[in-house]
């Protein structure tokens, strides 16, 4: 397939694998079904996808169950554990082009921020959890008595991980990398929208040599597959990245068979701009922190808090770079900006524009779709926004950004923290005390300080409140993948 760019024509990657990965065999689904993923920004079909359901989620968690049980995996040194992670790592990297084009056909992102931003990030967390692997211990413990008393830490067992389309490679390094450190098995339900990608890092990851079984791939829906994983009795844990809703199902459902489970779900984070930032800088932040990824962020900076001194000029300038942004196909190298994700999303943001208005806010730039194939949206700025309308309270998923005025620093911490959620939150300012106080008072798993979406392998990310349970990354992560063993030896 071509595709036609304004700087040529691209070749779009040969679309290698379709199928449900089980322990090392590729298949179609039991019941034969398949399911369309589309192409966001032509919406033709991109090809047909492998419908796992229940019967094939019972398949490969028995198949990780037995590799995490007796295979070689469950007998590998630590060390060997990291080898395997860094040569995943490795191949992701001699793949890199290829990867990152599958990931713009599949989910729509400009080609230049797949290569930039989710590629080099996935590789990196993959390198360092590698790092890890050979770096969780217990600890020997003084109990009263003859006792000889130490902890171990071990893997949880079988990980049902299912994840979103946002960042389909991204997240499949964030759940592989701390999971397989830690000597656990998986599998994996990818996002129905953009299942290409993790269909072939499985394939690399048998090029790897992951003994078979270990990782597991079932495309499919939510309710059919994703549900299978969370209800199945052969499941230890459920590591989840979605929305807000079906993360509170998950826990509702997962409770049954006491799954351990790690949810990382939904925001609407403050980022607050005082009168003596760096503006220039604020305000680049402000389009970054919103409109990257077409605004489909869990930590999108979408209450956009303004001083009231700089809030006209701020408005004017933030204004002039949504105009600037350029929207159109992902491939080409000059886009900043590609489609929604598919129909559901784009009708969802354009029922929040409506309702923007409807409720008196005001649209101040874009509100409207871009063309009429594809799904883009115009980056859009509402200004006079309240607290109170829905485009300030719910998470719209994309490139929408509500500007509200504020007067004092207590004031906006209070507004701040005034939702159900607690993802992110940013502060610009150029006094270290402000920023500080702002910083230690936002109830939020992650706060930015003149700058935003900063992300690194070895920083935590998660959300306080109804933003989710449990921390991905960094060593936090590697709690959600270990139980703490005791064993106490009699020396009388
Ligand atoms: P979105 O609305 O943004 O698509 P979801 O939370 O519905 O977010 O989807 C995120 C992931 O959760 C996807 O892989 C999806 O298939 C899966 N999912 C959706 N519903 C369920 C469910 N009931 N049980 C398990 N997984 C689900």
């Amino acid at each position: 397939m071509s595709v036609a760019t304004e700087s040529g024509t691209y070749t779009a990657p040969a679309i290698r694998q379709t199928g449900i990965l089980i322990g090392d065999e590729w298949r179609p689904a039991v019941s034969g079904k398949t399911f369309s993923t589309i192409n966001p920004a032509t919406e033709e079909v991109i090809c047909e996808v492998a419908e796992g359901d229940a019967e094939d989620v019972d398949l490969a968690v028995h198949a990780a169950r037995s590799a995490f049980e007796s295979g070689p995996w469950s007998k590998m040194d630590a060390r060997d554990r990291g080898r395997l992670l860094l040569k995943l790592a490795d191949l992701m990297e001699e793949n890199l082009d290829e990867l990152a084009a599958l990931e713009t056909l599949d989910n729509g992102k400009p080609i230049s921020d797949a290569r930039a931003a989710d590629l080099p990030l996935a590789i990196d967390c993959l390198r360092y959890y590698a790092g890890w692997a050979d770096k969780v211990h217990g600890d020997t413990i003084p109990v009263r008595g003859d006792y000889f008393c130490y902890t171990r830490r071990e893997p949880v067992g079988v990980c049902g991980q299912i994840i979103p389309w946002n960042f389909p490679i991204l997240m499949v390094a964030w759940k592989w990398g701390p999971a397989l450190a830690t000597g656990n098995t998986i599998v994996m339900k990818p996002a129905e929208q953009t299942p290409l990608t993790c269909l072939r890092l499985g394939e690399l990851a048998l090029e790897a040599g992951f003994p078979p079984g270990v990782i597991n791939i079932v495309p499919g829906f939510g309710p059919t597959a994703g549900a299978a994983l969370v209800n199945h009795r052969l499941v230890d844990k459920i590591a989840f990245t979605g929305s807000t809703e079906t993360g509170q199902l998950i826990m509702r459902e997962a409770a049954a068979t006491m799954k351990r489970i790690t949810l990382e779900l939904g925001g609407k984070s403050p980022n607050i701009v005082f009168a003596d930032a760096d503006l220039e800088a604020a305000i680049a932040g402000a389009e970054f922190g919103l409109f990257f990824n077409q605004g489909q962020c869990c930590c999108a900076g979408s209450r956009l808090f303004v001083e009231d001194a700089i809030h006209e000029e701020f408005v004017e300038r933030v204004v002039a770079r949504a105009r600037q942004r350029v929207l159109g196909n992902p491939f080409d190298g000059e886009t900043t900006q590609g489609p929604q994700v598919d129909k559901t999303q784009f009708e969802k943001i354009m029922g929040y524009i409506e309702s923007g208005q409807q409720e008196g806010a005001q649209c101040v730039v874009g509100g409207h779709r871009r063309g009429n194939r594809g799904f883009y949206v115009e980056p859009t700025v509402f200004t006079n926004v309240s607290d109170s309308m829905k485009i300030a309270q719910e998470e719209i998923f994309g490139p929408v950004m509500s500007i509200l005025k504020f007067s004092d620093v207590e004031e906006v911490i209070k507004r701040g923290n005034e939702t159900t959620f607690g993802l992110a939150a940013a502060v610009w300012t150029s006094d270290v005390k402000k920023a500080h106080r702002v910083a230690h008072s936002l109830r939020a798993g992650t706060v930015w300080v003149n700058c935003y979406d900063v992300f690194d392998a070895a920083a935590p990310f998660g959300g306080f409140k109804q933003s989710g349970l449990g921390r991905e990354l960094g060593e936090a992560a590697l709690a959600n993948y270990t139980e703490h063993k005791t064993v106490t030896m009699n020396l009388g």
